[in-house]
């Protein structure tokens, strides 16, 4: 697969994306990207959803936001929003229980 311009190219040129390589998102297109940034008030698409909580780099993903103080966009498939609310640590234990669920069902 050609990687040129997509989101493999940004993982190849950073030093501290390489757990982007096991993510969901991992084969869209840089463009494509914006499905993860809704206008404040909108939700991310039931897909998207979807996509983030089956993603088996959930935790980073959202540790990533946290570490770098992202402000915007969805990151592990929590919003904004909820980052701003929510400590790391209370933020960890969310999508974490919300792996172990989906899991067990
Ligand atoms: S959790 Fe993060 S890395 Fe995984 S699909 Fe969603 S945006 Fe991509």
């Amino acid at each position: 697969m050609n990687r040129t311009g997509d989101l493999g190219t940004l993982i190849e040129q950073s030093n501290d994306l390489d757990w982007l390589l096991e993510a969901s998102c991992a084969d869209l297109a840089v463009e494509q990207l914006d499905l993860f940034f809704v206008e404040a008030g909108k939700s991310l698409a039931k897909e998207t959803v979807a996509m983030c909580e089956r993603c088996p780099a959930r935790v980073q993903c959202l540790t990533h936001a946290y570490d770098n103080e992202i402000a915007g966009g969805y990151f592990g498939g929590m919003s904004p929003s909820r980052r701003r609310k929510l400590s790391r640590n209370d933020a960890l234990a969310e999508v974490t229980e919300v792996a172990v669920m989906a899991n067990a069902s």
